[in-house]
């Protein structure tokens, strides 16, 4: 009998717990090991910031794909690999060996260490974390005597960024609440990894909404209630949500990997880690040599899903695998939080309430075809 651990209940790997249950590996057994048994699909997420969407709407429940796989579900945060002697350690120092092994364990936010970030501001890793805070604070703020607009401040303007900045108002606005929303982007650019014509239509409705951009400023240290600029200037704040962009778990360095510059652990096309054939890695927490810069985007998690799952399948044969290459780009749909969206693919962009409507089509087929 065989052993095959699958870390991580992400995009990737629901599609692998699906497989299994519908053609179960021959002589094999299969173990999930999950920190949380449901997976919150990120797409979503500015959705049920707006309150377009309940929680129970954007989750997977990844104990129940695993029951269908029969496979047994393991609780508990991994912490490190150990590839010579195919041990997968948790948290809680438990141990679980392996023939074949897995990762979809997704990423955390970069800037986490800067003073104050963790006590004062609500990162959006993990994203399931991220939803109870949302929710949280949402209910602090409606059942308070708030006088005064609410101070947001978004530190990162990336895609997650400007979806949050726009739901967030929405949100807030719905209940009544007049916000001051600032996003705070180090760069030049909100948006740099898209085209500028995404970009255009984004600052467009920035502008038109009161959304302020701060741009080339970075920040240094977080009170409580305010943030530092590295230009000396305060920003005051109620809410402060960090979105800075990916950044790798320990798991890997810890475990002496290969991995990039984030501590993303480095992997073949064939999703094979650089150093081993038998420690497979998918979605944002692994970086292909061959395509190191391909965004850490959940389309690309969800792509992998089918070769990852024949990958698996042929290991366990001794047949030979298939390369994954990633795409050149992909429908990038962001939400605006009022029932429209903005979005765009090869250069071109769009935008209304009809892509509203194809995203919530997409994301919804997504979430069901796992229910
Ligand atoms: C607000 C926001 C909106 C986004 N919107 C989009 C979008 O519209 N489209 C898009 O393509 N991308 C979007 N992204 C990016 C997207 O979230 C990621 O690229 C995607 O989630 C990566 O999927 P994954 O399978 O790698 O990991 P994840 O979906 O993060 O899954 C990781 C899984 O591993 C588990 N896990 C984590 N660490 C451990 C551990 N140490 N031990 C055990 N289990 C662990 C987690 O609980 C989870 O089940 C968005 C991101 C944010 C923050």
């Amino acid at each position: 009998m065989r052993e095959v651990v699958l870390v991580g209940g992400g995009h990737t790997h629901v599609q692998t717990l699906r497989s299994f249950a519908r053609k179960p590996p021959a002589n094999t057994k299969v173990s999930v090991v999950v920190d949380v048994p449901s997976a919150v699909y990120s797409g979503m997420v500015p959705g049920f910031v707006a309150g377009q969407y309940s929680r129970d709407e954007i989750v997977i429940d990844v104990d129940q794909l695993a029951q269908r796989a029969n496979a047994r579900m393991v609780s508990g945060r991994v912490v490190r690999v150990d590839p010579k002697n195919q041990k997968i350690l948790l948290e809680n120092a438990k141990e679980i060996s392996y023939d074949v092994a897995s990762f979809d364990i997704g990423s955390t936010v970069a800037g986490l260490d800067v003073a104050g970030v963790r006590e004062y501001a609500v990162p959006t890793r993990p994203i399931g974390q991220l939803c109870h805070q949302i929710e949280e604070v949402i209910q602090k703020i409606s059942h308070g005597n708030f006088q005064k607009s609410i101070r947001i401040l978004v530190v990162g303007g990336g895609a997650g960024g400007v979806e949050l900045s726009f739901t967030l108002q929405n949100r807030f606005g719905s209940l009544g609440f007049p916000t001051d929303v600032t996003i705070i982007e180090k760069s030049e650019e909100l948006l740099l990894d898209y085209s500028a014509s995404i970009r255009k239509r984004i600052l467009s409705h920035a502008k038109r909404r009161g959304i302020s951009i701060k741009r080339n400023l970075e920040v240094c240290e977080v009170l409580g209630g305010t943030v530092v600029l590295n230009n000396g200037q305060c920003l005051d704040f109620d809410l402060l949500i960090w979105v800075t962009g990916p950044w790798g778990q320990v798991v890997f360095k810890e475990s002496g990997l290969a991995t990039d510059r984030r501590g993303f652990v480095l992997t073949r096309s064939t999703l094979q880690f650089e150093e081993y054939d038998n420690l497979f890695g998918v979605g944002d927490c692994a970086t292909l040599t061959e395509a190191p810069s391909t965004p850490k985007a959940g389309v690309y998690a969800v792509r992998q899903g089918p070769y990852l799952t024949h990958n698996l399948y042929k290991w366990l044969e001794g047949s030979p695998l298939k390369n994954y290459h990633p795409q050149g780009d992909f429908l990038t749909l962001m939400n605006l939080g009022d029932g429209s969206a903005v979005g765009g693919k090869w250069g071109r962009s769009f935008e209304g309430r009809w892509a509203m409507k194809l995203k919530d089509r997409i994301d919804r087929k997504f979430v069901a075809d796992f229910s």
